[in-house]
């Protein structure tokens, strides 16, 4: 049987890329072809950019109350058919469907915080800077936005931006990761049910060829990404050389402190879920534990054991606690991670290489555990985006917040403590800008800031809470003096 092919949506139409280059689309807990992505050309970015270009000189004199309404009726939407967005997005990318659920209920939150665009967006005024002369500074919008988000969070990513930059004005194109198209592909034919003008909203499908077209197109104003760090800062060299607004958010490498006055059997459930909730797939999720002093045999015993119990399968199974990996090429380079921990001499003391699975043709790693670990090693520098455990056994706090601000991946870090004195002096000194006390993913909502620092992000508007406004609109200033 043949597969679909996913289609882009330009203008207000459903169409066939012209491309005879596609990718596949799979089940990772099957390992079974869902549908073709078309990889679109730099002529079908152009059209969609045109679309969106013509459409802005229109909404941006729509009022923002107005445009706000639109994201009121989305919220319905989106409400009506949670459990089809929800499960579409387990099928192609793989996380539990309670994730999932917790994720489409974070993307519907963002298109809530939008609709306060008339607060938010609001400029101000200063009389007599000099006599008998006004200054007003208003936000206005820019044009036509582009968004290329990455696989781990195919519903929610694209809306850390695209509501804000809709209730202010612009126009906007978005290429779903070719991973992960299906979800974002769902969404846009819900979103024609609120009836936006033909060209606000465009999605073009596609890899490389389709960001470089963004990236170079001159009537594309500004780029929102979430991605790795390498592609991150080449995006945001790369808008810098063509002039563009940008936002370029990267990879991770996150601690979990546990400080010897932990209460264990409290902090254990959310530290078990910060390292293998998304089987490890989420810019938030722990990668390095790193117990303080005595408590570390304890803990780790009662780490490991709850960790080898967990239940490996597909998402959309009731009683699944950890889904695959996104593809058989990311389980490739995990599984690439555990030779290299082994081969440095770290001390792997759970091994989760061959998971028990339903389906072994699934792209399935187990909770791995290493032991042992040293600062030096790649299993404690480098992101391994998947469900595996360095262990960094920790003489002081100190030490740890070192080595958190050591690898620049500087995106997040979590304390567990009962001091408030040492919690305190974590979230002052550590680099990483997301920080959990007693939290073990440190997930700003809607109406906060999401992003990093250091090699974690680029540019110096974040996803999210104020920042996307002000990233969406220009403050333009008014002096007025009148004879
Ligand atoms: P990725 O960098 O491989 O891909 C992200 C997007 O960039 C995709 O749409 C892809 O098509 C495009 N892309 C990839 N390589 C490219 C290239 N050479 N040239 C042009 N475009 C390219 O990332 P991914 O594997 O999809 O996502 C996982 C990464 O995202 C992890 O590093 C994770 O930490 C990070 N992430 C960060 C955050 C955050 O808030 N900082 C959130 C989610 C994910």
């Amino acid at each position: 049987m043949s597969l679909p092919l996913l289609k882009n949506y330009i203008n207000g139409e459903w169409e066939q890329s012209g491309t005879t280059e596609t990718g596949t689309v799979w089940n990772p807990a099957t390992g079974e072809k869902l549908a073709q992505v078309p990889y679109s050309t730099a002529s079908e970015v152009d059209r969609a950019v045109q679309a969106a270009r013509e459409a802005f000189q229109e909404w941006r004199t729509v009022p923002p109350i107005k445009r706000a309404r639109y994201m009121f009726a989305l919220k319905e939407v989106f409400e009506e058919n949670f459990e089809d967005i929800s499960r579409t997005l387990v099928r192609e990318m793989g996380k539990t469907l309670d994730e999932s659920r917790g994720e489409v209920r974070r993307m519907i939150e963002n298109v809530e915080h939008s609709t306060g665009v008339t607060s938010l967006a609001m400029g101000s005024t200063l009389e007599d800077i000099a006599r008998g002369i006004d200054c007003s500074s208003e936000r206005q919008p820019v044009g036509v936005f582009g968004c290329i988000p990455p696989f781990n969070f195919p519903a929610m990513v694209p809306w850390w931006f695209m509501p804000y930059a809709l209730v202010t004005g612009n126009t906007f194109v978005l290429k779903p990761s070719e991973q992960v198209p299906m979800t974002q592909g769902l969404i846009f034919e819900l979103m024609e049910e609120i009836d936006l003008p033909e060209g606000v909203v465009n999605m073009v499908n596609g890899s490389k060829e389709v960001v470089n077209a963004m990236l170079d197109h001159p009537d594309i104003q500004g780029i929102s990404f979430v991605g790795s760090t390498p592609t991150a800062r080449y995006i945001y060299k790369r808008c810098g050389e063509t002039g563009k607004r940008v936002q370029s958010l990267g990879g991770a490498k996150n601690v979990i402190t546990v400080m010897p006055d932990t209460n264990i059997d409290k902090a254990m459930p959310s530290i078990i879920t910060s390292f293998f909730g998304c089987a490890g797939q989420r810019c938030l999720s722990g990668a390095v534990l790193a117990p303080v002093g005595d408590i570390a045999d304890e803990f780790l015993e009662k780490f490991v054991e709850q960790a080898r119990n967990l239940k490996v399968g597909d998402g959309l199974d009731s009683g699944t606690q950890m889904g695959p990996l996104v593809s058989a090429a990311h389980k490739e380079r995990v599984l690439g991670y555990i030779e290299k921990g082994i081969s440095e001499g770290a001390e792997l003391v759970l091994d989760g290489r061959n998971p028990a699975v339903e389906n072994p043709e699934g792209f399935y790693v187990g909770p791995t555990i290493f032991d042992n670990v040293s600062k030096d090693m790649t299993i404690a520098r480098e992101e391994i985006f998947g469900p595996v455990v360095s262990v960094l056994r920790a003489g002081s706090l100190q030490e740890t917040i070192d080595y958190a601000n050591s690898t620049g991946l500087a995106n997040a870090a979590c304390i567990y403590t009962s001091s408030g004195g040492a919690a305190r002096e974590f979230k002052y000194k550590v680099k990483p800008s997301m920080v959990g006390v007693n939290v073990g993913i440190a997930a700003p909502m809607s109406f906060f800031p999401f992003g990093g620092a250091g090699d974690s992000m680029f540019g110096t508007h974040k996803g999210q809470g104020q920042d996307v406004f002000q990233f969406f609109t220009d403050a333009k200033v008014v002096i007025s003096r009148w004879f």
